[in-house]
């Protein structure tokens, strides 16, 4: 079984001051006051219009983002590569919805998608539904009978035609691209416009990822429909599993709106639907590639393990495992030193475009104490160990 304990690799590229920053950030996060003054203060400092990056920038920033543009990133993708780790390039400005926010998504994802023509070591390129339309009507075009309005509909218009484009621009440059899951309430017109653009762009091989959160309780069976569909329509799907980064908020809404809450009851249960996804699409792999983004031990090992076992060469590029920049550096440095496809997704974007996602990592480091914990004592081990070999 796969150790991940090993600080020394995990920690290669890290010196020593960088650690202890990583550290004291680890310890604040942990602290779920801190997180929520934290949260507090961004939003009122925003609302008034004073500028956080003076106090964002060289702490969650600097940890968990690539840098302000592509270009500003190309120093961290080099730096991974030397440790055979793929990166992914991720615009993560949030928020936005202006049509100037939305043609800056469309903009950045295909300037990503040009640099890893040109850069072998970025995998995929990525983007998220709702950078490429107004929320509104993305949650509109996801209910049972949806009516539109002129504008509405033109704006439909234009995001079948941006998220198609996009697939089809990386398909002529045979770059992979991968479509992110976010709120439930968006996700049945995604499903939709994912299953579309694979038809269209996955005929050989899978250039078009769907991603399925595997904390909602209808996705096992979607999978299974999905591959049934795929074989009818002779297309190879490309899967992209996680847990799933809005478990509250969907439990809220739920309860608020009255409907079934749509996330598994428990966590275990969650495990078991990733673990599941995982099992089904190795025992097909023949029909399927995958991408497998958790920083979970029990799910990275279990993959492992069936590669291992299939026979499948470990450097298959049908495969990849990923975890976030910034997190579980044990994980992407051990599996890509034992010769495993890795890769990190990259954010970046301008300091006050990416608060949202920043906060999210915060609240998700706060939330899964275990995995802050787990980081804490990791780096503490790797500092003792450098100051025992330092005295020798
Ligand atoms: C490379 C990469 C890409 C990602 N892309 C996306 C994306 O497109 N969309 C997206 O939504 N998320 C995305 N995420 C985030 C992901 O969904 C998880 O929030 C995050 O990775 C934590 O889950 P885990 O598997 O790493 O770890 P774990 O710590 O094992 O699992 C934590 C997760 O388990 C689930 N969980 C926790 N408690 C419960 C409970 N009581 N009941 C039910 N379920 C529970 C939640 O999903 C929680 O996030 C991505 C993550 C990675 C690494």
């Amino acid at each position: 079984m796969l150790d991940f304990n090993n600080t020394q690799l995990a920690f290669s590229s890290k010196s020593d001051n960088e650690l202890k920053m990583v550290y004291v950030l680890f310890l604040a996060m942990k602290n779920r006051g801190v997180v929520s003054l934290a949260k507090g203060l961004t939003g009122f400092t925003e609302r008034i219009g004073l500028p956080v990056g003076w106090a964002v920038k060289p702490t969650l920033y600097r940890h968990f983002v690539g840098g302000e543009t592509l270009d500003e990133c190309k120093l961290v993708i080099k730096k991974l590569k030397e440790y055979n780790i793929y990166s992914v390039p991720d615009y993560s400005a949030e928020g936005g919805g202006k049509l100037q926010d939305i043609q800056e998504a469309f903009n950045e994802t295909k300037k990503a998608i040009d640099l890893a023509v040109k850069e072998p070591s970025i995998a995929y390129a990525v983007f998220k539904p709702s950078a490429l339309i107004a929320g509104e009507v993305l949650q509109k075009l996801s209910t049972e009978n949806p009516t539109l309005g002129e504008v509405e509909k033109e704006e439909y218009g234009n995001f079948r035609s941006r998220v198609l484009s996009l697939c089809e621009t990386a398909h002529n440059s045979g770059v992979k691209i991968m479509i992110d899951a976010e709120h439930f309430a968006f996700q049945k017109y995604v499903d939709a416009i994912a299953e579309e653009a694979m038809g269209l762009y996955n005929k050989n091989s899978a250039i078009v990822f769907h991603t399925l959160q595997m904390y909602r309780t209808d996705r096992l069976d979607y999978l299974k429909e999905l591959h049934k569909k795929a074989k009818e329509r002779g297309y190879v799907p490309g899967i992209k599993f996680v847990r799933g980064a809005y478990m509250e908020q969907e439990r809220q809404r739920a309860y608020e709106l009255g409907y079934q809450d749509p996330i598994h009851p428990n966590k275990n249960a969650t495990d078991r639907s990733y673990d599941d996804g995982l099992q089904y699409v190795m025992d097909n792999l023949k029909e399927f590639e995958l991408f497998s983004g958790t920083h979970n031990y029990e799910s990275n090992q279990l993959l492992a393990r069936l590669i291992d076992e299939k026979g499948v060469e470990r450097g298959d590029k049908r495969i990849f495992f990923s975890q976030l920049y910034g997190m579980s550096d044990n994980i992407s440095f051990t599996l890509a030193s034992e010769g495993y496809n890795v890769c990190k997704y990259l954010p970046y974007a301008p300091v006050n475009k990416v608060l949202p996602y920043l906060l999210r990592r915060a609240e998700e480091n706060t939330s899964v104490a275990g995995q802050t914990n787990r980081e804490l004592s990791l780096i503490k081990s790797e500092l003792e160990r450098r100051k025992t070999v330092n005295v020798k």
